[in-house]
């Protein structure tokens, strides 16, 4: 019988009279049961964490500190199960940068967050005075994730809002719902009853937690549309926001690049890191005009090397696109792009079977004006794009209301860094893409987002200030 898995509430697992199917999307088969919570069910997960904030937030710091570390120690004792559950739910494969990887980048992340600390800050200290800021936890913290890293994400919002002593309702995406659930179960042992809650649902659920008058804050990570529902919404109660939205990363390639097999390799995995289906993956790569068959060529070449196929499966290094509008979405970019004059050097068609799996697609003689390269395609197609003027390029890479990610491909570190610093986004890599770490901010400009993630100023994001004059 096909498992169904509880919410969890006040420490305690939960079963709902309602499910939701949760298609593994290798075969097309329901592989388990999500959740539906009601708006009711949510309701007392938001009492639970209310009444859980004093006690929690008034914790000695250390005591915090100890919990969060135990529940690195709680994910990297669990890192095949929760592995085999997001291969299972999300397509990934389980090897390589794949589930394994997702989890065990997941416990490294907790620990460092762990690590961290938000001492306080002097702003005067001598004989006329002290005037001292201190930051303090802000209160109930609604986490809303979507489906491309479900366990890191969450941990990426779970963990420095516990670290800085908020409690937390999560919810998950509706496609991968099952090892966020099951993580937030096992949790459970490390922490007081109510400080971590999770509810899962249909959208529904994430709309009524945008109005919740009970919530004081929310970190989300999904489409800019959804972002924009979010922020509307939690204006009722001026809740505190941080907005992780879409990318639309340009790479630009400057001529003196070199195109040796270890570059190949950084921007092929930049775009094609988890099908594509990234945030921060190159989404559009601009290429000068002395260098682009070249790199057409030798990308092609790398493509034809990757294997894709059932996550399960050890020699996989791609799965497939998680879900079926996903799915239609990025075959109908390629095939509006084909029909406008794209060349299609290789992939462009889905592969035929039960999965949804649709091969690596790279498109050439593309240019703005093509919704591939106007808006996020999030999945295995990228359009590769002629520049002969680096002014132009860096106009045409600014132009697009995304600002997540970018970078620059050079053999001159101080031209790319020149560069760098024109772009309109809130992440520059220099010849690398996508890398993110638990201690540099992360977080978009223009309608990428608001606030950022990570480091001691994404842990500044769970607090509010207050200053003592004395
Ligand atoms: P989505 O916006 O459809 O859904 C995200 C989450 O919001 C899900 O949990 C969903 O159930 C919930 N939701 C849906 N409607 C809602 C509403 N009206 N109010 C509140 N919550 C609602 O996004 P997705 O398709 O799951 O994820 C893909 C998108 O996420 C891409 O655009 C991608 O770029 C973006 N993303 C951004 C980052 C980042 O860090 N900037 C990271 C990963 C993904």
């Amino acid at each position: 019988m096909t498992q169904a898995y509880p919410i969890i509430i006040d420490g305690k697992s939960e079963t709902t009279a309602a499910h939701i199917d949760v298609i593994n999307p290798a075969n097309g088969q329901v592989f388990a049961l999500c959740p539906a919570a009601t708006s009711a069910d949510l309701d007392r997960a938001v009492d639970a964490a209310r009444l859980a904030f004093p006690l929690w937030a008034g914790k000695p710091d250390a005591e915090r500190k100890a919990a969060v570390n135990t529940l690195a120690d709680i994910l990297e004792a669990n890192i095949s199960e929760l592995a085999e559950l997001i291969t299972r739910e999300q397509g990934k494969p389980m090897g390589g940068l794949g589930s394994q990887w997702e989890v065990g980048g997941a416990a490294a992340w907790t620990r460092f967050t762990a690590g961290l600390d938000l001492p306080v800050e002097y702003i005067q200290d001598d004989d006329k005075g002290r005037v001292a800021m201190h930051r303090k936890p802000i209160g109930v913290v609604a986490s809303i994730t979507p489906w491309n890293f479900p366990v890191m994400i969450a941990i990426w919002h779970i963990m420095p809002a516990l670290r800085a002593g908020n409690t937390v309702v999560l919810k998950p995406s509706p496609y991968t719902p099952i090892a966020t659930l099951r993580m937030v179960e096992l949790m459970q042992e490390a922490l007081p009853p109510g400080v971590l809650n999770a509810v899962a649902g249909p959208d529904e659920i994430g709309q009524a937690i945008s109005a919740h008058p009970g919530i004081d804050k929310i970190v989300f990570t999904g489409s800019t549309r959804t972002g924009k529902h979010v922020m509307a919404s939690a204006a009722n109660s001026l809740k505190r926001l941080t907005l992780e939205l879409g990318g639309n990363d340009a790479a630009i390639l400057l001529p003196d690049v070199t195109l040796d097999e270890a570059t190949i390799e950084k921007i092929f995995w930049g775009a094609f890191l988890n099908n594509g289906q990234v945030c921060a993956a190159i989404k559009r790569l601009y290429v000068h005009d002395s260098i682009y068959d070249e790199l057409c060529d030798k990308l092609v070449a790398y493509a034809a090397g990757v294997k894709i196929g059932d996550g399960m499966s050890a020699d996989s290094q791609l799965g497939t696109i998680q879900n079926k509008m996903q799915f239609e979405r990025v075959k109908s970019l390629v095939e509006t792009a084909r029909n406008s004059g794209a060349r299609i050097l290789c992939g462009g068609a889905p592969i035929e079977g039960d999965g949804l799996f649709y091969p690596i697609t790279l498109l050439a003689d593309v240019q703005e004006g093509m919704a591939i390269v106007d808006e996020e395609q999030f999945g295995p197609a990228l359009p590769i794009i002629r520049y002969t003027d680096i002014d132009e390029a860096i106009g045409r890479a600014n132009d697009n209301p995304n600002g997540l990610g970018g970078s620059v491909w050079s053999s001159s570190p101080d031209k790319a860094v020149a560069i760098a610093s024109q772009l309109e986004c809130g992440t520059v890599w220099i010849n690398s893409h996508a890398m993110v770490r638990p201690d540099a901010p992360f977080g978009g400009v223009k309608q990428s987002g608001i606030g950022v993630e990570f480091g001691t100023l994404g842990l500044a994001e769970f607090t509010t200030v207050q200053v003592i004059h004395q």
